[in-house]
């Protein structure tokens, strides 16, 4: 019997498949395009690890809980930090080329980072980099079976515990994989929304199996706008990296006029919500669809930022004379499966790391370059954990005050209806987009309380991202404050009696405070 089996083969799933299969495990991974297929291959400026001083784990946890606007878990944050330079050597160490000069890794500076600490790979292609070493390291292994073009429909549940996944195979047969623990590392859901920076694959499922299995999700209602996407009619949108900003890029409106100097003391490297928000706001008012990044003073750019350079190219655009048209996509979900300090799920024997799961480490607000971490650091720990013989939930991280019994699912998915993905695209970016209030959250809640019939991988998809549509928007209304990427027009200051996370399993809401106490 498979020992463990990985849903998902980014970094998250592929980190804790290769760990395990060193340690002697049987590892299965199931992912539903090329095993090199994932969100982790797009990211660009890098992976932010606090590796040297001047810098310190303990910077690095300033910056991290600054951003995530008082609802990071303050021990999840304090593992990524100081375990995360250990993780991006083990990385080096498995086949990762990260840029240097004369020897030295280089580092860049990103938006709300307090100084530089982002190791890139090929000027801005970092995640393509990542994703070829561990996918290279994967087949390299025995140990691991690689399931390609294998879609995950839902979690195999017996005397409340996950024992495999039900899934729809390359042919398109029905085929249960059993195994004795399983990770969900299936990624993001950035097609919830009709302009993204998330490729294809990015639909939730993840999120939405737990779901429907009954098993806590937390804090869906922050996704991350990424400010700066080029506003050009491909999609996934070309993402202009905040390390173009951290090279002395600036915002320009539609008079050429610096703006962000006006909305924030840290400018254009203020935290990517301030900075969506403040273009958002433009756009809004003035019926515009994009506004400008002047990247010209930046020199070298077509070595330093190869990738961005080849997009801005096929847009017939020269960064090094032309301002880029930019507007914000959505780029990441902050919450998903509430997980505990080793990854551990509400329910025994599933695991979560990654953008699936809600770790604790990204608050309202997720730091530039830290998702990348966040796979690397707690997919290694679910491992140990499972080597170590732990087998249900702890009261740690963003466990503490979550009721972790397995409950019967309360799905309330409303009647069969005809939607597309781009009808129900179009109502999230109108509804529940960078600014939202209650009359547009009302109408995407009616949108989306509908399901599909699902028959086959693209219909599958679709119910999935209406589970996590319906989980978002309702988190979304009960949330009446503005906090991170969460803007309430409605409700613009942040609102004490809101700290804490909106918990559901599929059914109603529940709001769990944050601990009193913080743990040192
Ligand atoms: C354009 C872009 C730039 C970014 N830049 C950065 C950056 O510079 N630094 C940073 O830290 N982060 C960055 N990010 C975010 C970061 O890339 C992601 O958060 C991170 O890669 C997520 O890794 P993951 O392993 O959790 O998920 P993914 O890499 O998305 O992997 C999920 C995997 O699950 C598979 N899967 C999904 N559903 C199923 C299913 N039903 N059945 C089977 N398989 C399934 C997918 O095919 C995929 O293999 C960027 C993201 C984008 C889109």
């Amino acid at each position: 019997m498979t020992d463990l089996l990985v849903l998902g083969s980014g970094i998250a799933g592929l980190s804790a498949a290769i760990r395990a299969a060193h340690a002697g495990l049987r590892v299965g991974v199931v992912t539903k395009g090329e095993l090199a297929t994932s969100a982790t291959r797009y990211a660009q400026g890098g992976v932010a690890a606090a590796l040297d001083a001047p810098d310190s784990s303990a910077l690095h946890q300033t910056d991290t809980l600054v951003a995530g606007a008082g609802l990071c878990d303050v021990d999840a944050v304090h593992v990524l930090v100081t375990e995360g330079p250990r993780r991006v050597r083990e990385l080096m160490e498995l086949g990762a080329a990260f840029d240097t000069r004369n020897g030295v890794l280089e580092l860049a500076i990103e938006g709300g980072h307090s100084l530089p600490r982002v190791v890139h790979a090929g000027g801005d292609a970092t995640g393509a980099e990542i994703e070829r070493a561990l996918a290279d390291a994967a087949r390299a292994l025995d140990a691991i079976d690689v399931h390609e073009r294998c879609f995950s429909v839902d979690l195999v549940v017996e005397g409340g515990r996950c024992v495999g996944v039900r899934t729809i195979d390359a042919t398109g047969r029905a085929v249960e994989l059993r195994a004795r623990h399983t990770i969900l590392a299936t990624g993001g859901a950035g097609q919830l929304f009709a302009v993204t920076t998330n490729p294809p694959v990015s639909t939730g499922d993840g999120i939405a199996m737990a779901l429907r299995a009954g098993i806590a999700v937390a804090d869906v209602e922050f996704m991350q706008f990424h400010p700066t996407a080029m506003d050009h009619p491909s999609m996934p949108r070309p993402l202009l990296s905040e390390a173009l900003r951290g090279e002395g890029a600036v915002l320009r409106d539609e008079h050429g006029v610096r703006f962000m100097v006006d909305e924030d003391p840290r400018a254009d490297l203020a935290p990517r919500d301030i900075v969506a928000r403040a273009i958002a706001r433009r756009l809004v008012a003035r019926n515009l669809d994009h506004l400008w990044l002047d990247a010209t003073g930046i020199a070298d750019f077509p070595e330093k930022f190869p990738t961005i350079w080849r997009s801005a190219q096929n847009a017939h655009l020269d960064p090094r004379v032309d301002f880029l048209p930019v507007a914000p996509a959505a780029h990441y979900l902050s919450g998903g499966i509430v997980a505990d300090l080793d990854g551990a799920s509400t329910m025994p024997g599933l695991w979560s790391c990654g953008e699936a799961a809600c770790s604790g480490v990204h608050g309202a607000n997720r730091l530039a370059s830290n998702s990348l971490l966040d796979g690397l650091v707690f997919a290694p720990r679910i491992v140990e954990a499972i080597l170590a013989g732990k087998d249900a939930p702890e009261p740690t991280g963003v466990m503490r005050g979550i009721d972790t019994r397995v409950v019967a699912p309360e799905l309330t998915a409303g009647p069969v209806s005809t939607i597309t993905r781009e009808e129900l695209q179009h109502a999230m970016t109108v509804g529940a987009g960078v600014l939202r209030d209650a009359a547009s959250l009302e109408t995407v809640a009616a949108t989306v309380a509908v399901d599909v019939d699902a028959r086959d991988v693209a219909t599958h998809e679709l119910r999935n991202l209406l589970t996590v549509a319906r989980a978002l928007v309702a988190s979304a209304q009960v949330r009446e404050e503005s906090r991170g990427t969460h803007t309430r027009l409605d409700f613009p200051e942040t609102s004490e009696a809101l700290a804490g996370r909106f918990v559901t399993r599929g059914g109603p809401l529940e709001f769990v405070p944050l601990p009193a106490e913080v743990p040192a």
